[in-house]
């Protein structure tokens, strides 16, 4: 703790605790060097035979994102900016790794946005020499996840059903959006297309306007089917409202106008639907 201190970006948070919810170590540029250095040279498990790797850009290994620049850890993961070293508030660090309580004991921290596919030995080697880790011990070590998704541009209609099979219909991570809110909102689509078909309504597609129905209208029909890949949830799928300002100083404005939209619609897609309840 003499060499790592604890603080949110930006201070970002309501309570003392929230503003102190990370432990950051900081990095000078001969560190950081090192380090890239380190990553670049690890040993990294293989992929089987005809397996291949399309990275979700969210969530690119630590050591992919050192192959493509290696300046791109420090304007990634590892941005020092919002933080200041408690210790030495003069200097600022070259580059920040951050680290995130994982127990409410304490005893666990994982590293944000570290995912990597090394192998495990090399892993601890190149982590210890995160400043403030030299004598850390590693409770897991870390892993890339393949997401397995489908076509769903090509092989699903807008209420979540097979084309060639309409009385089944998939939901989740499956149809190709990524994260925990995602694949539940897809759930809860394809829950409520299913229950107005067996009780012999028609609903209307998702608004396109709302959170759920821009990802559904995306992973269904918008999205190019060629280059297809699993999507979060972002402003950038929602049809633009007209006539809002733009840049950095318009933002709040318009988020506000996006999420008024998506209310009123939301409430009159509900109001479809007499059986499921709002
Ligand atoms: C390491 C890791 C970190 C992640 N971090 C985040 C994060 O920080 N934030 C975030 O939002 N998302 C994160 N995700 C993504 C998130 O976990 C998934 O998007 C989400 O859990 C998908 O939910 P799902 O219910 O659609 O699928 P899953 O949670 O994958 O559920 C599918 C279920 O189906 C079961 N199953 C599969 N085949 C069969 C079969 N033939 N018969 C019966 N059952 C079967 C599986 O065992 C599983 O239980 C992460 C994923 C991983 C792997």
């Amino acid at each position: 703790m003499d060499v790592v201190w604890a603080q949110s970006r930006y201070d970002k948070g309501e309570t003392e605790a929230e503003q102190k919810a990370y432990l950051n170590c900081p990095m000078t540029k001969d560190q950081y060097e090192a380090f890239i250095d380190a990553l670049l040279a690890a040993d990294k498990t293989e992929f089987h035979e005809g397996e291949t790797a399309g990275y979700f850009d969210g969530c690119l290994p630590i050591e992919v994102m050192a192959e493509r620049g290696r300046e791109t850890l420090r304007f990634g993961p590892m941005k020092p900016i919002g933080l200041t070293n408690a210790h030495d508030p003069e200097n600022k660090p070259y580059a920040v790794v951050q680290l995130r309580r994982d127990n409410a004991l304490g005893t666990l921290f994982n590293i944000v946005g570290f995912q990597t596919k090394m192998k495990y030995g090399a892993q601890t080697e190149v982590f210890k020499m995160i400043p403030g880790l030299e004598n850390a011990s590693f409770a897991r070590l870390g892993g890339i996840h393949r997401n397995t998704f489908m076509n769903s541009p090509t092989l699903l209609d807008h209420e979540m059903r097979l084309r060639q099979r309409p009385n089944i219909r998939f939901a989740g991570q499956v149809t190709g959006v990524e994260g925990y809110v995602e694949s539940a909102a897809m759930g809860l689509l394809a829950a409520r297309f299913a229950i107005a078909e067996l009780t012999g309504e028609t609903l209307p597609p998702a608004p396109q306007t709302t959170a759920m129905g821009a990802l559904v209208t995306h992973i269904t029909g918008g999205a190019e089917a060629k280059t297809f890949q699993p999507m979060n949830v972002n402003f950038g799928l929602f049809p633009p409202v007209e006539g809002l300002k733009g840049g950095r100083r318009g933002r709040k404005d318009r988020y506000q106008a996006y999420t008024d939209r998506a209310k009123e619609d939301w409430r009159n897609w509900l109001a479809a639907s007499s059986v499921v309840p709002a």
